[in-house]
């Protein structure tokens, strides 16, 4: 259980319908998806090439996993499903959302009555091995944040004020005075889900203008031990986070120099500085290259999920519209480079293993202490 092993971040792609609108002014569709696993950008058929002229009309790209008309159950049982083991075993894992607002990010994440998202199907999926297995005693934390203006909300309390990352020289970086519900059950998850997402700075009026540029982090803590020997020693602990990112509308990335801001536009800071931390960390070229992780609330959350001791998954978000062709572009440009992240993933018991082995440490000196007074 603690050995090692290594992996690469899986990066999947979604491409959601033509909506109504799109439909209605007769924009088309041009991704074509060949074996879930090769993406053609046909430009063949496309009248309007004002903004193309220089580029070829057919664009292919490799991903480890790709969705076309596929419902949420689908994307989750060939990517997060996989998760949820080593989640329950005391391994990090991580799930981001990312795209251009409008490309199906949020319904990938939370969905619809009729198609529930991964943040739904993941925690149905936990209590259910949960409830079969036999030998383990489970508890599960969950807490839900969100992160504006690099500012960080509590979701599932009414009118949090704001929150501070610290630095914990245990647990790493956490979110001071966090709400941690205890939760038993799929429907208490969703509950305090949807009382979340009414809390989002996305509800507010101008919706469009802000639920652009938040970021929604669910993370679930679980913690196991042995329902027969049911020492401390015993103690599992893996998070599992899944992160609804703001709009990626306002980077860019090119293909040599990496992501650049553009000079007077309002960046979200938070997924530049992800942007860049996924580049640096990307970046087969250099060893030892600086990852920014203090570069923003986001990353500094999440550098042992991204840096770490972690499983990853990135689901990348596109429209299949030929009117979003650069968007398109950018997205696969940028999902990309994150496939070339690497880890290096271990249960998290030995840490706790060897905390407590620092704890007796200094327990038996301050008892020699007292002895010798
Ligand atoms: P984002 O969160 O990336 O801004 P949304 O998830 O809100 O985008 O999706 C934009 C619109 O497209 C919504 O009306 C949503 O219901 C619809 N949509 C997105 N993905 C799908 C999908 N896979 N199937 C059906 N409708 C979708
Ligand atoms: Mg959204």
């Amino acid at each position: 259980m603690t050995e090692i092993e290594a992996s690469n971040m899986l990066v999947a792609i979604r491409v959601r319908p033509l909506s109504q609108k799109e439909t209605s002014v007769n924009d088309k569709d041009i991704i074509r998806v060949e074996d879930h696993l090769l993406i053609v950008l046909d430009m063949n058929d496309f009248e309007d090439r004002k903004n193309i002229l220089h580029r070829s009309r057919e664009q292919r790209y490799v991903f480890d996993r790709i969705f076309k008309d596929a419902a949420n159950e689908e994307v989750f049982q060939s990517t997060v499903q996989d998760l949820i083991h080593p989640a329950l075993s005391g391994i990090n894992a991580c799930v981001f959302a990312y795209g251009p607002t409008g490309s199906g990010k949020t319904y990938t994440m939370i969905g619809t009555n009729d198609d529930p998202g991964i943040a739904v199907l993941t925690i149905r999926e936990m209590f259910k091995q949960i409830e079969s297995d036999t030998d383990k005693i489970y508890e599960i934390k969950i807490s839900y944040v969100e992160i504006y203006n690099e500012a960080i909300r509590d979701l599932l309390i009414p009118n949090s004020g704001y929150l501070d990352l610290r630095d914990d020289p245990i647990r790493g970086v956490v979110i001071a005075g966090v709400s941690e519900f205890s939760v038993e059950s799929t429907d208490q998850v969703m509950s305090l889900i949807t009382a979340g997402n009414k809390r989002r700075t996305t509800e507010a009026t101008n919706a469009n203008q802000t639920s652009s540029r938040s970021h929604a982090v669910f993370q679930a803590m679980i913690s196991q031990r042995d329902r027969v020997t049911d020492t401390v020693l015993d103690v599992f602990q893996g998070k599992l986070s899944l992160i609804d990112l703001a709009g990626s509308e306002r980077g860019t990335v090119t293909e040599n120099r990496g992501l650049r801001l553009l000079e007077g536009s309002k960046i979200n800071r938070s997924l530049l500085a992800l942007a860049n931390c996924i580049n640096a960390l990307g970046d087969k070229t250099k060893k030892g290259v600086f990852v920014p992780y203090r570069d923003s609330k986001l990353t500094r959350m999440l550098k042992d999920s991204l840096g770490g001791n972690c499983k990853t998954i990135m689901i990348s978000n596109i429209s299949p519209a030929a009117s979003q062709f650069e968007e398109i572009v950018n997205t696969l440009k940028y999902a990309s480079r994150a496939k070339n992240i690497k880890y290096k993933v271990q249960a998290n018991k030995k840490l706790v293993a060897l905390h407590i082995t620092e704890y007796k440490n200094i327990i038996s000196d301050l008892r020699s202490e007292i002895e010798s007074l």
